[in-house]
């Protein structure tokens, strides 16, 4: 993609004028569309639209190349069959809408799971340097809950090695983009959207963004709860939270997966706290005990043990250390030292390395692992046909977005998620004109105006400490709204979020008791 640093060199973004009628300034971007997000998703829709005539703008709150895809080891699904012949998008179908309990929207898990081949053969064909059979095919592995080996990978770099991919394409077809842009609210009346304001994070100034369309794929929420996979400043809820403010529906936003195996604090320090050991260890053959010595799997799942569903996995080590049969730092032991050294290596380079790092041989050693939030199932409603949400301009695709995986996410298919719906929506919007865009209306310049102001004052004194409202959600979500919940214990955590929204922290109640 394009930098967009000095935007008045690009031919496809002007730069506005600075406005201070408020007393605050702010400068003028426009473009036909805006992406927010520069993950999978958002690339892979703006490629969509470049490659159809349209020249979007990409805006990310990170360096370029640096969202939380990235962080994506393990692979991505298409019934490509190259290991089991008989696998077939349907059976994909079948194995993701088991996995979402049925609670999944079926005709867009139809929508994903057919076009996956077809997706998977574009990016090898753009350089994704998937790993291959002797006979030149990519290769596929299991992932938890599929019927067949189905998970394409680049060792356990997969999400690194397609964004590298997906930037690439994006930067032959010239797409603009701007880094370290933080969007704090849509431009909405609740029935159109008009643009975005943020402000670049380098400097603090503020940016009003004027567009036709805006694409929110921005992420997920799964990074509200204490201990979860993803990096602090990123899933932790904003593009469900710009859509709901501009007055888009949110839904299944109790659906939180959490992953099987986090890293255990006590045991690697708190920089580790939930960072995953990737799913991929247990594909390859790694094995689960509890304190006693217990491959503990078998009782609660005889057949797929180690590889049944994420939330059967997750529920079974949460149960096995509340019942006091957890390590003393509370996790459980993955290992997988019966493989070979070299086979470990090569399958799974990066957590050989990582663990190598703590001074610890995976090729000899068992790990502690525990349960971590980690992929958000709720999130923006859309129309899988299109990305349209009820909000007119406003569009929402990946990880934002709600209804794919229901009430559990099949390993593998979140990546496929991206790529799937990202070349629809950005196909869709392209057939859209953006020649004429409306003047923006006096309402809306209003609004800019007020935000900026309520952002410039923020910026000075404010009466809460944003990161001690996190840490208190966090809190109260892990301990009470976590893998093992009682109704009435989140009714309560409700009833104290809202007092926490509302800025009434001192009065409330203390927090619910444990379930
Ligand atoms: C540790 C880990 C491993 C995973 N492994 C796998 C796997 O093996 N297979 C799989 O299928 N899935 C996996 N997932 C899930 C998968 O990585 C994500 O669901 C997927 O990458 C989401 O892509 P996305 O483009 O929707 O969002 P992201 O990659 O999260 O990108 C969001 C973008 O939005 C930007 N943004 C966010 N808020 C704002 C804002 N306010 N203003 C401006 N920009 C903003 C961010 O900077 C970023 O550019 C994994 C997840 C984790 C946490």
């Amino acid at each position: 993609m394009t930098s967009n640093r000095s935007i008045g060199d690009n031919p496809t973004v002007d730069g506005g004028d600075s406005d201070s009628d408020s007393g605050v300034e702010y400068e003028t971007v426009e473009t036909p569309v805006l992406v927010i997000g520069a993950g999978a998703a958002g690339a892979r829709t703006a490629i969509s639209l470049a490659e159809n005539g349209v020249s979007p703008l990409v805006i990310g709150k990170r360096d370029h190349g640096d969202a939380h895809t990235t962080w994506a080891a393990g692979g991505i699904n298409a019934a490509l069959g190259s290991r089991d012949p008989e696998d077939s998008p349907a059976i994909h179908a079948a194995d993701t809408l088991n996995e979402g309990h049925m609670l999944n929207d079926p005709a867009g898990v139809e929508t994903v799971t057919e076009v996956m081949p077809d997706r998977i053969r574009e990016l090898e064909d753009w350089g994704t340097p998937f790993n291959a059979t002797d006979e030149g095919a990519v290769e596929q592995r299991y992932f938890g809950a599929q019927s067949f080996r189905r998970t394409c990978f680049v060792g356990d770099r997969t999400g690194e090695a397609m964004l590298e991919t997906l930037i690439g394409r994006a930067q032959e077809l010239e797409v603009p983009y701007r880094e370290n842009v933080q969007v704090t609210k849509l431009l909405s009346d609740g029935e159109r959207v008009y643009g975005a304001l943020g402000y670049d994070m380098n400097d603090g100034s503020f940016l009003l963004f004027r567009a036709g369309a805006v694409v929110l794929a921005a992420g997920g929420y799964s990074a509200v709860y204490d201990r979860h996979s993803s990096r602090d400043e990123e899933n932790n809820g904003d593009g469900p939270a710009l859509a709901y403010d501009a007055g888009a529906r949110l839904m299944d936003a109790e659906f939180v997966q959490f992953h099987p195996t986090g890293m255990v604090a006590e045991r690697y320090g708190e920089r580790w706290e939930g960072r995953l050991v990737t799913e991929a260890v247990r594909g390859e053959g790694g094995r689960l005990f509890n304190a006693d010595g217990e491959r503990f799997m078998e009782r609660y799942s005889p057949e797929q043990m180690e590889l049944d569903a994420r939330d059967v996995v997750a529920r079974a080590i949460a149960r096995e250390i509340a019942e006091g049969r957890g390590t003393e730092n509370g996790g459980v032991y993955l290992d997988i030292s019966h493989r070979d050294r070299s086979f470990i290596e090569e399958r799974l380079p990066s957590m050989y390395a990582r663990f190598a790092d703590l001074g610890v041989d995976l090729a000899a050693e068992s790990v502690e692992v525990a349960p971590t939030a980690h992929y958000s199932m709720g999130g923006v409603e859309i129309d899988f046909e299109t990305g349209k949400t009820g909000v007119e301009n406003l569009y929402a695709v990946g990880e934002t977005t709600a209804g794919i995986h229901g009430a559990n996410r099949l390993g593998g298919n979140s990546l496929a998620e991206t790529v799937a719906l990202g070349k629809i929506v950005g196909d869709h919007l392209a057939e859209r004109s953006f020649a004429d865009r409306p003047v923006l209306p006096a309402s809306q310049q209003r609004l800019a105006r007020e935000h900026f102001a309520d952002l410039d004052a923020m910026a000075g004194e404010g009466s809460e400490v944003p990161e001690e409202l996190l840490g208190e959600l966090g809190d109260l979500l892990e301990s009470h709204a976590g893998i093992l919940r009682a109704e009435k214990a989140v009714v309560r955590v409700r009833g104290r979020c809202r007092l926490l929204a509302d800025g009434r922290r001192s009065r409330a109640p203390g927090g619910p008791r444990a379930p």
